[in-house]
């Protein structure tokens, strides 16, 4: 959201910058001192609740920033909690979806019957930067048989393109905090 960073700027201070991690010229917006703060943490999760929109089945939350604050989020909505995880982790059957990275690809996988067909599924990950995770874990939802409306991020990056890709795909976007540039 345009203003998110005036109206949140409690949480944004919260948050750490750590320049050129994991490369150069990367600044790594570093959400565990936010989580550190147990009043910080507390808001983040009842101000993403807050702008939660409709009835939903699930969240589902991107390994491994997203499981936390997904899992707050599931408690605090009375919502199911699908983990969304990378590459080999899931012990069952999965459903799995490419994305490209800068370098090379990676896979999201869930299980194949996380979630029943038309299930309504909220999606949350830590941060938003070019979208290609999330867009990956939507169309890994969808293909599932979820009807995937909205997704909630503590940070969104907008300078990156992410918001509007979700948007364009249908999936409304929203965040508590916003930092320009990479
Ligand atoms: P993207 O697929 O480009 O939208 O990247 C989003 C994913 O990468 C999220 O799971 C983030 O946790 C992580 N990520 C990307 N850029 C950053 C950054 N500058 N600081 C912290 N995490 C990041």
């Amino acid at each position: 959201m345009a203003d998110g960073a005036d109206r949140n700027g409690d949480l944004k201070a919260l948050v750490r910058t750590i320049p050129d991690f994991p490369k150069p010229g990367i600044q790594f917006r570093d959400i565990t001192t936010l989580l550190l703060d147990p009043a910080g943490f507390a808001a983040s999760v009842e101000r993403l609740a807050a702008m939660a929109d409709g009835p939903i089945d699930a969240i589902a939350g991107i390994e491994a920033r997203g499981f936390v604050f997904g899992a707050a989020l599931a408690r605090e909505l009375n919502a199911g909690l699908v983990l969304v995880r990378k590459r080999g982790k899931l012990p069952g059957k999965t459903l799995s979806e490419d994305y490209l990275l800068e370098y090379g690809s990676d896979s999201l996988e869930m299980h194949h019957d996380a979630i029943p067909q038309g299930a309504r599924i909220l999606l949350v990950d830590d941060l938003l930067a070019t979208g290609g995770t999330a867009m990956a874990a939507v169309r890994l939802l969808r293909g599932a048989g979820a009807v995937v409306g909205q997704s909630l991020f503590v940070i969104d990056l907008p300078d990156l393109g992410g918001a509007a890709k979700l948007r364009e795909a249908g999936v409304s976007v929203d965040s508590l905090v916003e930092f320009e540039g990479d």
